[in-house]
């Protein structure tokens, strides 16, 4: 059978990767010349690495620790033993997969009445199609602006910094770079609002600015039909904006159903991915319309538990969690 995929971003490439070697002959379309080029952190969280392949040359840094910034204080500042996660260079990381699956490049894909075309107009013959091309296939409505200044700030290489702010539905980062930092700002506001108030952690040369926007709606419940996966279904924790983890859990989570012919909504509604995206995602909304202050969400994700607070954010949460920093308002 042969599957055709729209992207090869990381749910792109990882349903290729997943899928090789079986019954399925998987072709991605990436409508770039080459893959990582989307503007990005690369932050990464540990244990993604059961899934696809993480070489030793896509790691920039492990991160052994953060800081919480609210209002421009310091009010956590931690450090662990452990791996909490990484900073990848994503477009080593891409490469890696992309170089043993196949990818055509420059073949930027078009749907016109259920069929599927290059820009040139060359029909695409395959069994099934799948949209894996990230944010640029959503309503405007369900995603927000990140923007990203690649400056030569040296940071820490094992701590990732957040700021968040009692008037801001998002939060300022400074995560390590190869060659400085990457700092950068998400969030429900426009553009020069994100411009104006990054000024505030804005440090050393600036090399580069870049920026896109991220879903922070969560799953789509209509495109749960087989043919979406990764951010283009929704697949990025709203409070955070990590969307490269469980962009590959959602491809995992297909090419098992594809496997096993089971059915695709069904078993990722059985998910933690889906159960702990949507939860996210309620928090999210509830500020937007008004049901929870932002200066209180602010407050709960600064001055509870650090630990706890990293569950939730990393989507590792039960109900149980929620409703030790929520109360009862989500669950
Ligand atoms: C500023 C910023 C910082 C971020 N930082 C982080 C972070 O640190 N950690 C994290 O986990 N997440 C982060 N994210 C989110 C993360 O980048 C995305 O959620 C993730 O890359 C989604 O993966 P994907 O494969 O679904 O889509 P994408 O990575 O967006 O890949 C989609 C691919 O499809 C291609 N494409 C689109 N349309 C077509 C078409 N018609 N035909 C052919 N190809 C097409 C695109 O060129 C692209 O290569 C960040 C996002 C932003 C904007």
């Amino acid at each position: 059978m042969d599957i055709g995929v729209i992207g090869a971003g990381p749910a792109g490439l990882a349903l290729a990767w997943f899928l090789k070697g079986t019954k399925y002959n998987v072709t991605v379309y990436e409508g770039l010349n080459d893959v990582g080029l989307k503007p990005c952190a690369w932050g990464l969280i540990s244990g993604i690495e059961d899934y696809v392949p993480i070489t030793k040359e896509a790691i920039i840094s492990e991160i052994k620790g953060f800081r919480i910034y609210l209002d421009d204080k310091l009010v956590h500042d931690i450090r662990v033993n452990k791996k909490l996660g990484y900073i990848i260079n994503k477009p080593i990381f891409l490469k890696n997969i992309a170089e043993k699956v196949e990818v055509k490049y420059n073949i930027k894909i078009i749907e016109k009445d259920g069929e599927y075309f290059t820009t040139e107009g060359t029909k695409i013959i395959a069994d099934k199609m799948i949209y894996a091309n990230g944010h640029y296939s959503l309503p405007k409505d369900n995603t927000i602006p990140a923007i990203q200044y690649i400056t030569d700030y040296q940071i820490d290489k094992e701590i990732v910094e957040f700021y968040f702010y009692s008037d801001l539905l998002g939060y300022a980062w400074i995560f390590p770079d190869e060659n400085g930092s990457k700092i950068g700002i998400g969030g429900w506001a426009d553009i020069p609002f994100l411009k104006e108030r990054i000024k505030r952690i804005l440090k050393g040369k600036i090399l580069n600015f870049h920026g896109a926007r991220v879903s922070d709606f969560g799953i789509l419940e209509e495109r749960l039909n087989g043919r979406f996966i990764g951010e283009a279904l929704g697949t990025v924790y709203p409070l955070t904006g990590e969307g490269i983890r469980p962009s590959i859990i959602s491809a995992k989570l297909l090419a098992d159903s594809l496997l096993n012919e089971k059915n695709f909504e069904r078993e990722f509604k059985k998910s933690k991915l889906y159960w702990t995206i949507q939860t996210q995602a309620k928090i999210v909304h509830g500020v937007k319309k008004g049901y929870m202050s932002l200066k209180g969400l602010s407050r709960i994700m600064t001055k509870s538990d650090p630990n706890l607070v990293l569950k939730v954010a990393i989507g590792d949460f039960d109900s149980f969690d929620i409703i030790k920093l929520f109360g009862r308002m989500i669950i």
